[in-house]
């Protein structure tokens, strides 16, 4: 509508446009900062009225408000991130909403240099990076709380709290394949969603602890009978069987055994 009516906002912004503001995932709001944006705006239908049954704009919100704790817990001002609901009718509104937005960035200065907040660029690069790769286990962990519904605004800063984050951050788990226990069957290395896992046909399998985004879904399924991988929080991983030593030797069959056997 804004456009339509020709209203004038902030030209610095860039618009990206998506079916419900629910399909904002928190990786997007973290690659634009990775990217350089100073500032993040999502605009939402009203609450309560949304088009669809899931009611997207009450996840847009709760994953702007997880989002905001792990910007503090970066270093990095909050403000830069916002989400505002209006409808599709409400350009004026929009055009008002974009533009003291627009403002507020300007004032806050560059990513990582504004008030408050003196980041080393590398650092920060860094910081986000990592952060970026653990979106998917943050969201597993934090899944029920992203699926509030909340009502009144005044819930908004207790659905995540700062200490809540830095314990999640810092009390990250790893994962480890017993080399003792692995049996190569593969099933870990065909589900992992990031090829984390080193697999080859009777190799014991090796997880990459640089790629690995901790969704554990390797220790799910690894076959009961085998339970090879390790959970493993606060303690160093230990370190990755040496490539020569991965071959597993079977034994073979006694004569006349069979399978059954
Ligand atoms: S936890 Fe396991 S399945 Fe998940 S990314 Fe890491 S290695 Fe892959
Ligand atoms: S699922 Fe378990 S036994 Fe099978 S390859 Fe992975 S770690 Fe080894």
């Amino acid at each position: 509508m804004a456009g339509v009516s020709r209203l004038q906002y902030t030209t610095e912004a860039r618009l990206i446009r998506v079916m419900c503001s629910g399909r904002v995932d928190l990786e997007f709001v973290l690659r634009a900062f990775s990217n350089g944006m100073d500032g993040v705006f999502i605009g939402g239908c009203r609450l309560n009225e949304c088009n669809y049954i899931t009611h997207g704009n009450y996840h847009a919100l709760t994953m702007v408000l997880l989002c905001k704790r792990i910007m503090e817990h970066i270093g990095l001002n909050p403000e830069r991130l916002r989400i505002e609901f209006m409808s599709s009718a409400e350009g004026i509104l929009f055009a008002e909403v974009m533009s003291k937005f627009g403002s507020k960035v300007k004032e806050l200065g560059p990513l990582g240099k504004g008030k408050g907040e003196a980041i080393d660029q590398n650092e920060l690069k860094s910081k986000l990076a990592e952060i970026r790769k653990l979106v998917p286990y943050i969201k597993v962990v934090k899944n029920e709380k992203l699926a509030s519904r909340l009502e009144n605004p005044e819930e908004y800063d207790k659905l995540f709290t700062k200490d809540e984050i830095e314990t999640l951050l810092h009390e990250l788990p790893s994962y480890y394949i017993d080399p003792e226990k692995c049996q190569a069957c593969m099933t870990c290395a065909k589900r992992c969603p990031v090829e984390a896992i080193i697999s080859a046909k009777n190799q014991i399998h090796v997880i990459d602890q640089e790629k690995c985004i901790k969704c554990g879904t390797c220790f799910e399924v690894c076959p009961p009978k085998f339970r090879a991988v390790t959970k493993i929080t606060g303690e160093h991983v230990p370190p990755p069987l040496p490539e020569e030593k991965r071959t597993i030797v079977r034994k073979k069959k006694e004569e006349g055994e069979t399978d059954k056997d």
